[in-house]
């Protein structure tokens, strides 16, 4: 490391570590705007995208020694992953749990000092106001449990349908077709934000559920924020051209004069923000490639959020509340770590009249659902806060899933792009697609194989 580099690390505050060194000794590589203004700026990798894949990803790249910069399109790190402040608390309006046994990310939190708490199993059944008897759980599971093995059957026998097509047909009138209804809800709609007749059966069986799940009580979004809080990061940076120039590619980010030229990118922006052009590649992407980002939609999924003085639904600290299916399907975090805070998530068409009328439209749906499952009167809810994923240009939807006939396509995110780009994001999982964890893993395979590529030691 040159000098500047530790001069740079020990003007950190506290004590000479090897994480505050390698940050110190990126630092010093890029020196901040003002040289990113005046002429290029050379790294040996770029991560695009400030996610839990981008900061999972610059997190390995930072621990080889190899000079680097996240590059954050908006003003924070996080992503989909947001914690905000609304109705007088901390709010996750986006991903809000993890897998308890996610074992990378509980790690870097636990060496971080965030703190994570375990929840119970699964969502709570209820039907009109009350949790519903052991024989509807038997029914719910049994229809859930068939529904995935006629999907993977499918999928086995070679026969990437939509989804819909392969469900089990409730019998008129059974006492289990109100819940193999609530089975479809939580594999499309909530899943996922997208219908099962818009879902490819091959790509809906290779992905796996979580086994329980955990959550932060300072809330997902902020844990992440904090698990990047000391990477050399540029925020409020869009990359909107990158540029193939053999050895290194050139980025150019949006109000800078200056290029970076990096040995390799790693780009860890959301699959729509790539299929709608938003950062231009000169070449173009492939077609096979640019194909499969068309044939991977983003679904809709949005949260809202409010408060319950009084617990009157009866609740437990993080109780989930899944309803029998009715008008308004609904997914409910209820005493979000045991304060007043509910946050619904809604899926698809609900969802998607959430992202473009906002409050109004979230508001008149919590009611509504609230009416519906828990018989509450509308003006116990009369504030919330919602997200808007699917209008955010940064975003563009929840999470990007295969059209029937089209599961196949996700593999190819897996290929690096003119040698020296390595995607990274949810949707390049092909078992953890759409989740937080899968994330994670892929911008921590993207680096591997980054590193691969710069070999052993720094340049
Ligand atoms: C409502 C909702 C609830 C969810 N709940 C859960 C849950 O409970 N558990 C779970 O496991 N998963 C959940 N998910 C999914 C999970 O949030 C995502 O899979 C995960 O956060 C995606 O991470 P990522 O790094 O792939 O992308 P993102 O988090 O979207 O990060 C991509 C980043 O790229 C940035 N960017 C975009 N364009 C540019 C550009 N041109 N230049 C630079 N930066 C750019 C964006 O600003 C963003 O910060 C949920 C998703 C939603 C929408």
């Amino acid at each position: 490391m040159s000098e500047r580099a530790i001069r740079a690390a020990r003007a950190l505050p506290g004590p000479l570590s090897r994480r505050r060194f390698l940050a110190g000794a990126s630092a010093a590589l890029l020196a901040g705007p003002a040289l990113a203004q005046s002429g290029a700026t050379d790294v040996d990798v770029a991560i695009v995208g400030g996610g839990a894949a981008g900061i999972a990803a610059a997190r390995r790249i930072a621990g080889s020694g190899h000079s680097y910069v996240l590059l954050e399109a908006g003003p924070r790190l996080g992503g989909r992953a947001r914690t905000v402040e609304a109705l007088g608390m901390e709010v996750d309006l986006g991903c809000g749990l993890l897998p308890r046994d996610f074992h990378p990310l509980l790690a870097a939190a636990d060496a971080a000092g965030v703190a994570v708490t375990d929840l119970s199993n699964g969502p709570r059944l209820y039907v009109e106001g009350r949790e519903a008897k052991e024989s509807d759980y038997d029914h719910f599971l049994a229809a859930l449990g068939q529904a995935r093995r006629d999907i993977r059957a499918a999928a086995d026998a070679g026969k990437d349908v939509a989804v819909a097509t392969v469900m089990p047909k409730p019998e008129p009138g059974s006492r289990s077709g109100p819940w193999e209804a609530t089975a479809a809800d939580m594999l499309g709609p909530l899943g996922c934000g997208r219908g099962l007749n818009t879902l490819s059966t091959l790509d809906l069986a290779l992905r796996t559920p979580p086994a329980g799940n955990a959550t932060s009580p300072v809330g997902v979004g902020a844990m992440l924020q904090t698990l990047g809080a000391w990477l050399n990061l540029q925020t409020d940076a869009p990359v909107t051209q990158i540029t193939h120039g053999g050895r290194v590619h050139a980025l150019r980010v949006e109000g800078q004069r200056g290029l970076i030229r990096a040995r390799a990118i790693i780009l860890a922006v959301p699959a729509p923000v790539i299929a709608a052009g938003a950062i231009k590649f000169n070449p173009a992407l492939p077609r096979r490639l640019a194909q499969a980002f068309d044939d991977c939609p983003a679904g809709a999924l949005e949260q809202v959020a409010f408060l319950l003085p009084g617990n009157p639904l009866r609740l437990e600290a993080d109780e989930r509340i899944l309803p029998r299916a009715g008008k308004v399907p609904a997914l409910l975090r209820g005493r979000v770590n045991g304060t007043d805070l509910h946050i619904l998530t809604f899926g698809d068409g609900p969802a998607r009249e959430i992202a473009a009328k906002g409050k109004e439209a979230g508001l008149r749906l919590a009611r509504a659902f609230l009416g519906e499952a828990f018989a509450l009167a509308p003006e116990t809810v009369t504030e919330v806060a919602c997200s808007a994923w699917t209008a955010d240009p940064l975003i563009r939807g929840a999470m990007a899933a295969a059209r029937p006939g089209k599961g196949a396509q996700r593999r190819l995110f897996e290929d690096p792009v003119q040698t020296r780009i390595f995607l990274a994001g949810e949707y390049t999982s092909t078992d953890s697609w759409g989740s937080l964890a899968g994330a994670w893993e892929s911008g921590e395979v993207a680096a591997a194989k980054a590193l691969a590529l710069l070999g052993d030691g720094p340049s």
